[in-house]
């Protein structure tokens, strides 16, 4: 029977590991290198020990087969365009001359030369570096990388499986290079790269790997036949070799779709699916398309991108079905554990009871050996993990912390009327107007101003104890007094108190309300070596007091302008932070919107005229399949309108998001039911103005005129010419002034000539009006 021999055979694996080490060892190495501390010769030394380290504690863990290649010193997707030879180039010297600097040349510029851009890696908080390619692109294999991790780990005498990027994927991430025709499709250089990677799979089969596991996670985005095809000839033509290592493909954050039978009628001898969340359609579609007879099958059944316990009995039934559906089911998590921290046994600031549900990246590699083993030699020899894993459960299902009666009714009782203003937008407006008493073209900025090396000396020191909260106090309170000077003297008409108090926009609420959890070492990567330590809702969620009127207030006493309220909105506080697995996203981002709405009631109460609630993970938080978008915009937007709907007509609310391509979420932004809208537009030429006004986007809009990415200072005119360009979109009724975004990583001399010259052009502009 096919269940025994699977059965037998179980094992237990993972897609990738945290890369920074318990001490962010990593982070410290390479930053240690750019400043010229440490040699190049230390930093592989450290990142050697590193992964050593890693694969060691995997293998002592019980972890059969550990991954390798998943290590890097910035990027995984960089290390590919290293792997295929896509330098960009004006990059090509720097790479010639000392590959390790080039690499991060590439990673993050020079004085003169442009990094590759950077993006959000699907649906995760992780940032690639995207490939740039053209017509021109020339592929060669640079198979180093993989062949010395891969004999690194051989060496240790264990079972490796190096980990690629794969070649779809590659290029589905892609995008022209600069001056190449925007409209070029770099899934045309197919053909030229799978040479490529046919090159580097014999290079590893030589070096001593039996299986290679080959990444497609673009496969679980909707994809088109062209698309389909392009997969089905690359793992045709990558199976196609005699001489070559086992295949194994792996896909991950959602259900494959489509994709599945492709991939299952391919010569590769592995799946690696994801059987978490919504990917757990995978289940079925797998029986569907009739099991993958004679391949082995990975079963992604502890969730990578959660921190969350697993819950074993769910897992085991799930393994259960899938040893009828392959020839072996190997168990392991749904994706790299790089999405999630190393280490919940750090944490010692968590209540025990609640650090027993909690499982990081060394926790869940316990957890996918536990379940291998009862999977191979019967739950049995699992009894105990099993009802130490119910207990667990149950103790989170039956928490005060989990179950608050209170808010539960709250949010039970939620009606339509609470997500809906008094009055439509156009009689809002007018009263607005009339209390407000704004100038044409009014300027103002997006919340933070420089977070200068005082404010965290001081917040770094009243944590360490070296100050008491009074001289912390004094601190904010001078910066706010600072930061109020400048915008009155500068002339900007709505002001705002520059968020000095705020560590993190995320955090700083997190860390006040109730429900949610601070870790202390729960560090995970969102780009090179930038890491950060979201906060996990664990709970229900209620604001036990307010969290920002004291120092708005504060800022308005100091002034006759209105001075911004400022908040973060529920879907980013949902993006930016771990969220349960206990309960739909939509339930807790109703919980957070009730707690942020009494907060917004109180500012308004305490006489803010203007609230700025910020939502720039709107877009990014978008589900990565079509079908799933409008489920989640409809609860995303009724977070929104739930934190900002019992606001007197009056009352101005804005709302703020960063990143651009707004293309499929126009009719969301308008269902907001916000009054004024702030967006990203500078370096995009004020697109975003024209895209929406050709949506008939009704409401008031400030497109950034000062791309805050940049230390470099906009001139007047410049300034000038982007506003003339939104007022061809937007009448000046309707279009602000302002920055693309919060101003917290720039410098006092850039910020102050910038904002002085962007009060200059819409002074200019109203001029001409
Ligand atoms: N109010 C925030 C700030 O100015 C907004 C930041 C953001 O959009 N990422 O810093
Ligand atoms: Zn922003």
């Amino acid at each position: 029977m096919t269940s025994k021999s699977a059965a037998a055979a179980a094992r237990a694996t993972v897609h990738g590991y945290p890369r920074q080490g318990q001490q962010r060892e990593l982070k410290k190495a390479i930053e240690g290198y750019w400043k010229g501390r440490v040699g190049a010769d230390a930093l592989r030394a450290t990142a050697a020990g590193l992964r050593r380290d890693n694969w060691r504690q995997l293998a002592e863990a019980g972890v059969h087969e550990v991954p390798t290649g998943d290590f890097s010193y910035y990027d995984h997707v960089l290390d590919t365009s290293v792997m295929v030879g896509a330098i960009p180039a004006r990059h090509r010297t720097a790479v010639a001359a000392d590959p390790l600097d080039g690499y991060f040349a590439m990673a993050r510029g020079t004085q003169d030369v442009a990094p590759l851009e950077m993006t959000k890696w699907f649906d995760t908080n992780y940032h690639y570096l995207v490939p740039e390619l053209g017509p021109e692109t020339v592929f060669a294999a640079d198979s180093a990388k993989q062949v010395g991790e891969l004999r690194e780990a051989l060496a240790l005498g264990l079972a490796a499986r190096p980990v690629l990027v794969g070649p779809v994927t590659y290029l589905l991430l892609a995008k022209p290079a600069p001056g190449v025709a925007a409209d070029f499709d770099p899934l045309t250089l197919l053909d030229r790269l799978l040479p490529v990677y046919e090159e580097v799979l014999a290079d590893l089969r030589a070096a001593g790997a039996e299986w290679v596991q080959l990444d497609e996670p673009a496969l679980v985005q909707d994809r088109s036949p062209a698309v389909l095809n392009a997969a089905a000839r690359a793992y045709r033509d990558l199976g196609a070799p005699a001489d070559r290592p086992k295949l194994l493909v792996a896909a991950y954050f959602d259900r494959l779709g489509d994709a599945l039978p492709v991939l299952a009628k391919s010569p590769v001898e592995g799946l690696a699916l994801d059987f978490t969340g919504a990917a757990a359609a995978n289940l079925d579609d797998l029986a569907a398309v009739g099991g993958l007879p004679g391949k082995r099958l990975v079963a992604g059944v502890v969730n990578g991108r959660n921190v969350w316990i697993n819950d074993f009995e769910r897992s085991l039934a799930t393994l259960g079905t899938l040893l009828g559906l392959a020839d072996r089911v190997d168990v392991s998590s749904s994706c790299s554990l790089l999405h999630v921290p190393l280490d919940a046994g750090a944490e010692r600031d968590i209540d025990p009871q609640i650090a027993r549900w909690l499982a990081f990246a060394r926790q869940k590699t316990g957890e996918i050996v536990t379940l291998a083993r009862g999977l191979q030699q019967g739950t049995d020899t699992i009894a105990a993990e099993l009802a130490a894993n119910r207990a667990d459960l149950a103790s989170r299902a039956g928490s005060a912390l989990t179950h608050d009666p209170a808010v539960r009714a709250r949010a039970a009782a939620v009606t339509d009327a609470d997500g809906r203003r008094s009055q439509p937008y156009a009689e809002r407006a007018a009263a607005q107007r009339e209390r407000l008493g704004l100038p044409l073209l009014p300027t103002t900025t997006i919340g933070s101003f420089p977070q200068t090396t005082e404010l965290r000396t001081a917040r770094a020191d009243l944590r360490a104890g070296r100050i008491g909260t009074a001289a912390y106090e004094e601190r904010i309170a001078t910066e706010i007094r600072d930061v109020l000077a400048f915008q009155e003297k500068a002339g900007i008409d709505v002001l705002v108190h520059g968020e000095p108090e705020r560590n993190d926009m995320v955090q700083y609420f997190a860390e006040q309300l109730t429900g949610y959890l601070a870790t202390q070492h729960g560090w995970v990567q969102s780009y090179g070596t930038r890491y950060v330590r979201p906060p996990i809702l664990a709970g229900d969620i209620s604001r036990p007091e307010p969290m920002t009127v004291r120092w708005t207030s504060y800022a308005q006493s100091l002034t006759d302008r209105p001075v911004k309220g400022m908040l973060t909105g529920p879907v980013t506080m949902l993006a930016w932070s771990f969220v349960r697995d206990d309960q739909p996203l939509g339930d807790t981002a109703r919980q957070v919107a009730l707690a942020l709405r009494d907060e917004v009631n109180d500012l308004e109460a305490a006489g803010s005229s203007v609230i700025q609630v910020d939502e720039p993970a709107l877009r990014e938080t978008l589900p990565l399949r079509a079908a799933d978008r409008a489920g989640y915009l409809a609860w995303a937007t009724e977070a929104f309108r739930l934190t900002t709907g019992g606001v007197r007509p009056d009352t101005q609310i804005h709302t703020h998001m960063c990143y651009a391509e707004f293309g499929d979420i126009l009719q969301a932004i308008d269902d907001l039911d916000a009054d004024v809208i702030s967006l990203e537009a500078a370096r995009s030429h004020m697109q975003v103005a024209g895209e929406l006004a050709t949506a008939g986007y009704p409401r008031e809009v400030g497109p950034g005129v000062y791309d805050i990415h940049s230390p470099r200072v906009p001139s007047a005119l410049e300034a000038t010419a982007l506003l003339r360009k939104g007022l061809d979109a937007i009448p000046a009724e309707r279009l602000w002034v302002n920055p693309d975004c919060g101003l917290k990583t720039r410098g006092w001399p850039e910020v102050r000539a910038s904002l002085e010259n962007l009060v200059t052009a819409a002074r200019e502009v109203r001029g001409g009006l």
